[in-house]
């Protein structure tokens, strides 16, 4: 389960297991399935963070 919270004055899904922001919460979702099956970031999904994209 993703939480909601913010980043930037902006409202966003974090991903519990990395701690990587995201404005869409399916790529929340996606990051933390990832994350937490593969025990690593998929960059794929990462690149399009808050923390990535800027
Ligand atoms: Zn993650």
């Amino acid at each position: 389960m993703t939480t909601t919270t913010e980043y930037d004055g902006e409202k966003a899904y974090m991903c519990e297991e990395c701690g990587m922001h995201y404005r869409k919460e399916e790529l929340a979702e996606r990051c933390e399935k990832y994350c937490r099956e593969e025990g690593m970031c998929n960059s794929e999904i990462t690149r399009k963070s808050m923390e990535r994209s800027g």
